[in-house]
């Protein structure tokens, strides 16, 4: 996806990755779609590497388990949907398995009257 991890692992761990796949051009992953329960959002946009990538530092994270998001994962014609938090095993330890990937994340939407809002905060130099 973005690379931001995986391109450290080369340039700073000297990693030979072996074949990689790249999703990033996959139209069908780069949307975003709603309904009126579900936010649908596509492995590929932006978000994507954020929650497969299993970081502990990764900002998204806190936000969509609070809203109860899942993950929709993909190998072949066969998918499967777990709770974000199903998804984390452990300290960069997702429940993938061999040749799947993240194809989508549902967030349900807010009901009624509440409102979730999410801030970063960070040391200011
Ligand atoms: C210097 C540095 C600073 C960072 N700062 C922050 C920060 O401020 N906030 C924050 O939230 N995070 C931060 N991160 C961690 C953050 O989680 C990742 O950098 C970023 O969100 C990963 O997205 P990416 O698209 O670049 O993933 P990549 O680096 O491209 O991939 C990361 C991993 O996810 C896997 N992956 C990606 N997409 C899929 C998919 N669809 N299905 C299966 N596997 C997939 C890749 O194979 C790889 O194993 C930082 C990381 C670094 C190295």
């Amino acid at each position: 996806m973005g690379s931001t991890n995986v391109g450290l692992w080369v340039t700073k761990q000297f990693r030979d990755l072996g074949d990689i796949l790249y999703i990033g051009k996959v139209t069908e992953l780069k949307t975003i779609g709603h309904d009126a329960q579900t936010l649908t959002i596509g492995a590929a946009v932006t978000l994507g590497g954020n929650v497969a990538n299993g970081s502990p530092i990764g900002d998204s994270m806190p936000a969509l388990l609070a809203l109860g998001a899942e993950v929709v994962l993909r190998h072949g014609a066969k998918t499967r949907t777990l709770p974000l938090d199903a998804f984390y095993l452990g300290y960069q330890k997702t429940a993938l398995a061999a040749g799947e990937f993240v194809a989508t994340l549902h967030v349900p939407r807010p009901t009624g009257k509440l409102r979730f809002r999410t801030y970063k905060v960070s040391k200011y130099e």
